[in-house]
């Protein structure tokens, strides 16, 4: 639709009311479109690759709810098994057997890991991993890298000081600076700060935690021997390796990154995918760390809503769609695609495409893509604006932030993608 076609006049009103009741009318602060200028559309429904708002206009839709929908929108699978677990309760507060048989998923497709506890969302699960490592070593310190988010909790919403390793900041109002200091904070992509650290505070440290293919910050693809030193110092240090795979996992491989790099961290945290859509998240890892939870062992964690029947329902019904259409290779082949088409738009600029799998991100910078927080060019994002609106105005729906990435579904088809393609030629034309 072009923007002489598109009426937003009942999302303006709906998102002005919320606004006096919800804070910046929105549950989640990216989706205000403060980045980008305007104001967001009012979803009312969604099937495939394609979301609509309540004025009736259609989005061809590449950030799909920010990872979860891997099947697309309103998949059948998904539906038909939260519609039959809704005949038979919404919540128990009691063991079901649903989550037992995600568990025996999620365990037997992730390297490694024999154990696993749901959550329902991403931050509960990064938040009880670093717990369950400070429990586990005994250790108060652990280690993330700039610009990487896992989630808002407090000691891990921290952001560096100057210098290349220093005790974190708070990165938001709330955050205590002495939970703050207790998170170490590295850049990406350089293993001689993260050596020299673990060379004079190893035996401080519980944990590293990383998204082995970072993609909260654009998409910093990290170098193999990168990724083997994180593993070797927590090692040699007796630090536990925390992947947090919310977005990495069962999307690049039906292992993750795990899969993908060949390297198996000691416990890994998962949301997004395996809840179908659903409020989840989880963490596992080795038996031996995972016995010392509650109520085996001394380190606690708990959740009313934890293994809902429902979020397992979907979260099931999602992995094994995965794998009966062996959506792996298809999701690689339509990644292909598109960058075969958008690498060389990019290049007209000498800009970039950052894709692995369904993940892929416009580094609108010369130069190499970067793999640190530090080596992306803050003016790259000035781009971003025209690119969101002229997307948005031709109803094709991407992350109203430039340093958020976007996804492929097995939804998606070359058509779509070849849409994508032309209004972006267009656009920066
Ligand atoms: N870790 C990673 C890598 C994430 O991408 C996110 C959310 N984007 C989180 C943790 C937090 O998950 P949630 O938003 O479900 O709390």
């Amino acid at each position: 639709m072009s923007p002489t076609t598109m009426n937003h006049q009942k999302s303006t009103e709906l998102f002005a009311r919320a606004k006096k009741v919800i804070p910046g009318g929105v549950s989640s602060p990216v989706r205000a479109f403060n980045a980008v200028g305007g104001h967001p559309p009012v979803l009312e429904s969604a099937s495939g690759s394609r979301t609509r708002d309540v004025d009736g206009n259609e989005y061809l839709d590449f950030v799909c709810s920010w990872g979860p929908l891997i099947l697309g929108h309103s998949h059948p699978a998904i539906a038909a098994a939260v519609n039959d677990a809704l005949t038979r309760g919404t919540t128990f507060g009691a063991p079901c057997q649903s989550e037992l048989e995600l568990a025996e998923r999620v365990t037997s497709m992730y390297p490694g890991l024999e154990m696993v506890r749901f959550v329902s969302s991403g931050t509960e699960a990064t938040m009880s991993a670093i717990r369950l490592a400070r429990g586990v070593t005994g250790r108060d310190y652990f280690v993330k890298f700039a610009g990487c988010y896992h989630g808002h909790s407090d000691h891990l919403l921290v952001s560096a000081g100057s210098g290349l390793v220093t005790f974190g900041e708070p990165a938001s109002a709330g955050v205590p600076a002495a939970f703050a200091e207790k998170t170490l904070v590295l850049p990406l992509d350089d293993i001689a700060a993260l050596e020299a650290l673990f060379q004079e505070r190893g035996h401080e440290i519980a944990a590293i935690i990383v998204e082995p293919l970072p993609a909260n910050n654009g998409l910093l693809k990290q170098t193999p021997e990168f990724l083997a030193a994180v593993r070797r110092v927590t090692k040699e240090a007796g630090s536990l390796l925390i992947y947090d795979e919310v977005i990495n996992g069962f999307r690049l491989a039906p292992g993750g990154a795990a899969e993908l790099y060949g390297i198996e961290p000691d416990l890994a945290t998962f949301g997004k995918v395996i809840g179908g859509g659903l409020p989840v998240g989880a963490f596992g890892g080795k038996r031996e760390y995972m016995q010392q939870l509650a109520p085996l062992g001394p380190v606690y964690q708990a959740g009313t809503l934890s293994g809902n029947p429902l979020a397992m329902a979907a979260g099931i019904a999602a992995v094994d769609t995965l794998i009966a259409e062996d959506a792996w290779t298809k999701l690689e082949e339509l990644g292909v695609y598109l960058e075969s088409l958008v690498a060389p738009i990019l290049a007209s600029r000498k800009w970039s495409l950052v894709r692995q799998g369904s993940i892929f991100w416009m580094s609108l910078q010369e130069g190499p893509a970067p793999r640190s927080a530090e080596a992306i060019d803050p003016k790259a994002a000035e781009h971003y604006g025209h690119i969101f609106q002229a997307m948005f105005d031709a109803g094709i729906s991407i992350a109203p932030s430039a340093y958020e990435v976007g996804f492929l579904s097995l939804a998606h088809t070359h058509a779509d993608i070849d849409r994508f393609a032309s209004v972006l030629k267009e656009a920066l034309a």
